[in-house]
């Protein structure tokens, strides 16, 4: 730290993103990226507008919100575009919490919520998951606090359904409830139906995920128009050209291919269903995943040996250090190619071990 930092950051401990190596090809399955590629119609408007970044982006993103509204069936007034959703889930807290006003989310959960709120000088509580990590889904009615709720959870992968997300927003009617759809396109129900009976939810959004968009940086927000409004006075107030000319055309692409988006997410789910029994064949516990990952530990082998010994053989997961989750590794579903060549990896891991 420079003697500059300023003391408000001192202690601030940033977000540790999973590795993109460079020094060697790895099948990678640590960062939940799309083992497919971008729709070719998001890559030909992305290319189209790639002659013309001369000109600022447009900052209302008028052409995507207008084919983003019709496809989530909203108004153009209760969609906010931004720079992945890592950006709508740190305006959220800049926008609807402070020193009095804190969040709480679940202990195990999308690790850059408690980064935002240290960044935002946000109090928070750690709800802890049930013991089969299930979100306590009483524990969060009435809390009095902004809620963050990642639907499916991460890096669980289990969902919760409509109704207990309808409970929690029910109960916080003074509180905003914020509920990350970053996986949802994968096998659970979206709260967006919601935002015309509950003033105080905020769902959001990625491209990154089942849109194969990951490095074009495309999140959002959808509210009711008051939410919007306040979340553009942050926006307006940090970085008006959030989303580049590029990524918003290949974002409407991305709109208009649904064909190429349904297709890719049956499969990674018809994937993640062949590969949750291979693993568990192989002794594995897993968790209910309705994401495009697998949570799952092993009765012979700890978590972050398996982890060391795939990333020797080049293959990728993710481990996290976290006492309660330490025995467990987060694997994203990739091409079935890919899965059968971990399963392969590990069957060998255990010769080698045993
Ligand atoms: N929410 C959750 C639960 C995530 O796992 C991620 C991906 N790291 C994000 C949001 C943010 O993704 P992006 O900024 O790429 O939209």
């Amino acid at each position: 730290m420079s003697r500059f930092f300023s003391e408000k950051y001192a202690s601030l401990v940033p977000y540790t993103p999973g590795e993109q190596p460079k020094e060697m090809k790895y099948i990678k399955l640590n960062t939940n990226e799309s083992p497919f590629p971008p729709s070719p119609l998001a890559s030909k408007y992305a290319k189209r507008e790639s002659e013309k970044l001369e000109l600022y982006s447009d900052p209302e993103c008028r052409d995507l919100v207008k084919t983003a509204a019709e496809y989530f069936g909203v108004s153009e007034n209760e969609i906010l575009f931004t720079n992945g959703s890592d950006e709508i889930l740190n305006f959220a807290f800049m926008a609807f919490c402070d020193g009095a006003h804190s969040a709480v989310f679940p202990d195990i959960t999308y690790g850059f919520y408690p980064v935002f709120a240290e960044l935002n000088g946000v109090p928070y509580d750690e709800i802890p998951l049930k013991d089969d990590f299930m979100v306590d889904v009483n524990a969060f009615c009435g809390v009095n606090k902004m809620v963050f709720i990642a639907n499916p959870n991460a890096p669980t992968g289990i969902a919760l359904s409509l109704d207990d997300i309808e409970k929690i927003v029910k109960s916080n009617p003074d509180n905003i409830v914020v509920i990350d759809e970053a996986y949802v396109d994968f096998g659970a129900e979206s709260a967006i139906k919601l935002i015309h009976k509950y003033d105080n939810l905020l769902v959001t959004g990625t491209f990154s995920k089942s849109r194969s968009m990951a490095g074009a940086r495309l999140g959002f927000g959808i509210a009711n128009e008051s939410l919007i409004r306040d979340l553009n006075t942050v926006k307006y107030s940090t970085n008006p050209y959030n989303v580049n000319r590029m990524t918003m055309a290949a974002g409407i692409g991305a709109l208009e291919d649904s064909e190429y988006f349904i297709n890719n997410c049956r499969e990674i789910a018809n994937t993640r269903e062949y590969a949750s029994k291979e693993l568990e064949k192989l002794g594995f516990e897993l968790t209910p995943s309705s994401a495009n990952f697998i949570f799952a530990q092993s009765n012979k082998i700890d978590g972050k040996t398996l982890y060391l010994k795939l990333k020797e053989k080049g293959i990728l997961i993710r481990h996290f250090d976290k006492e309660r989750i330490k025995n467990y590794n987060r694997i994203t579903v990739g091409t079935y190619e890919q899965m059968d060549a971990l399963i392969s990896a590990i069957k060998e891991i255990k010769e080698e071990l045993i």
